[in-house]
């Protein structure tokens, strides 16, 4: 038995044979083409069909799981129409008299090694879909290249170097129970799609490729990021009860509406997180009780210009608008130079997952902070907002974010511009030092939320997107939970509410724990909230 520890990408648990759905990496030897002008039409041509082909793709995806995910199809067509990816195919063509598949494989590896060796996790999920862009276009030059890897024949966990979103919503939903791969990340669009899907996955799992064999029994557990390669009879049933927690799809739908309450009547509040205003579909479909956690860093992605007040507001306004009442919790922008924001020109820094990030940032840069304020005490108007601070180290920081927050509010009122007074102000838990001063912070703080992964990586001092530390990146470490109990320890004290917001929220075996502990309400994907509320209805 060999036990690993991926990142988990999808929830669920899955249990079967292995199979490697080996793919030969395409190799394009540089070969001469007919001619410039003759290669660059045929790109031109493969281009249009591809785009052709991604609309008509789009549009069933949208039927098949809804807007968020048709919209990885739309951002497919606009990387194929960037000028600076044509231009790289064209240049080769050009002054290599290349023909047209070279052209496009290189400029594909290029551009992915350049996505590839970004600082920022979600600027580096983009090399999937560079890829999936290349193959496409390949395949079209020609049928030879760039097809899809074979899938099962019979139930199976599907295993692949990489996959691409175009790959995993051609798998076929009867023979593949899980996917396990080794690169990829939670916010690649293939984990998106994954979630959608309801295939359970599991990336990074730190194990070469080629040590894995095919038909090998194995277990996933994409909530955990846990798997278990050729599992013992004791393990095996201790992963078939934890099967045994997962629904259908038509139970899960009966819970609409209800709370998650257990047999005994405690109550646990379940939200959902979200990257982005284009999430809320997904949201309301959940049916979660509120947005526990609205990572707003998107507003400031891809983007030349930092976004002004009334852009903000009425993203703001509109999300709350449309959860009609229920509470959402927007973190300020968690900006610095460990995030690829292009608006933003960031200093060099030696270390920058302990550099000048977070509140740390906003402090710096009162006027971003400020703008952001502003807009969220109008948008406080048209629902129950709550902000939340990101990487808080001590109470002056706090102090320093309320004043800001005082003090936005004061101009409004002068300019006559309508707003709430205030809104509650909640610290993220998630640097070692904000748990062990929790009792002081709870002083300072509206309510906590705990933001497992940070506090994990910072804990243990391991890298949570270093595939080769995944098995000692581990939110259930002893030292971990000690924090956690902590900080809930010093808000059930000072009387606030405390949520739990990491990925460490999403597991149902931890649910016990958080339920013991008094944990007022956990915010997870979406994907995982109606999962969460049975198996919570379930316990006493
Ligand atoms: C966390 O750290 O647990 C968290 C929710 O924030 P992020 O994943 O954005 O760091
Ligand atoms: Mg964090």
């Amino acid at each position: 038995m060999k036990k690993i520890r991926g990142i988990a990408t999808s929830g669920g648990v899955a249990v079967g044979p292995l199979f490697l759905a080996e793919e030969k990496p395409d190799q394009i030897p540089l070969r001469a083409g007919k001619s410039a002008g003759e290669e660059l039409r045929r790109v031109n041509q493969a281009r249009e069909q591809a785009e052709e082909q991604l609309s008509a793709l789009s549009a069933q995806t949208m039927e098949r799981v809804g807007r968020e995910c048709s919209m990885i199809f739309q951002i497919h067509i606009m990387m194929l129409e960037d000028d600076d990816y044509y231009d790289a195919i064209c240049r080769i063509i050009q002054k290599q008299g290349a023909c047209a598949e070279y052209a496009v494989w290189k400029a594909g590896r290029q551009f992915a090694a350049m996505f590839a060796g970004m600082e920022d996790e979600y600027m580096r999920a983009r090399m999937a879909d560079v890829e999936d862009i290349g193959k496409r276009m390949l395949h079209l030059l020609n049928p030879a290249l760039g097809a899809m890897p074979r899938g099962p024949e019979k139930r199976a966990v599907v295993a692949a170097p990489f996959v691409t979103p175009s790959q995993v919503l051609a798998m076929d939903r009867s023979t593949v129970i899980a996917v396990l791969t080794q690169g990829g990340s939670r916010s690649s669009h293939s984990a998106i799609l994954a979630r959608a899907l309801g295939i359970p996955a599991v990336t990074a799992i730190g194990v070469e490729y080629s040590q894995l064999k095919n038909e090998a029994a194995v277990i996933v557990d994409g909530f955990t990021g846990d798997v278990v390669i050729d599992p013992d009879e004791k393990t095996l049933s201790l992963y078939r009860g934890k099967k045994q927690l997962q629904s259908s799809r038509e139970e899960l739908e009966k819970l609409r509406g209800k709370p998650a309450q257990t047999l005994g009547g405690r109550r646990l509040h379940i939200y959902a997180n979200i990257w982005k205003q284009s999430d809320l579909p997904i949201v309301l479909a959940s049916d979660a009780e509120g947005i526990g956690l609205f990572r707003t860093e998107s507003l400031y992605r891809d983007r030349t210009s930092l976004p002004g007040e009334e852009e903000q507001f009425a993203v703001y306004r509109s999300i709350l608008e449309k959860m009609k009442g229920r509470p959402v919790t927007l973190r300020t922008a968690s900006l610095g130079s460990h995030r690829q924001i292009s608006c933003l020109a960031f200093a060099e820094e030696d270390n920058p997952a302990m550099g000048l990030r977070g509140i740390r940032y906003s402090l710096e840069h009162p006027d971003i902070l400020e703008t952001q304020l502003r807009a969220a005490l109008r948008a406080a108007l048209y629902g129950k907002l709550g902000l939340l601070l990101p990487m808080v180290t001590s109470e002056e920081e706090v102090r320093q974010a309320r004043a800001c927050l005082r003090e936005a509010a004061r101009a409004l009122q002068a300019e006559g511009t309508p707003c709430r007074e205030s809104v509650p102000l909640g610290v993220m838990i998630e640097t070692p030092a904000s748990a062990v001063i929790a009792g002081d912070l709870a002083k300072v703080a509206d309510f906590f939320s705990i933001g497992t992964n940070t506090l994990t990586q910072y804990t243990l001092a391991a890298d949570r997107s270093n595939p080769s530390l995944s098995t000692l990146y581990d939110f259930r470490h002893p030292a971990v939970l000690q924090l956690v109990r902590e900080a809930v320890f010093a808000a059930k004290n000072a009387g606030i509410p405390v949520s739990v917001c990491g990925d460490a929220a999403a597991d149902p075996l931890m649910l016990d724990f958080y339920l013991n502990l008094g944990v007022n309400a956990l915010s997870v994907a979406p994907s995982s909230v109606l999962e969460l509320r049975r198996v919570v209805r379930e316990m006493h």
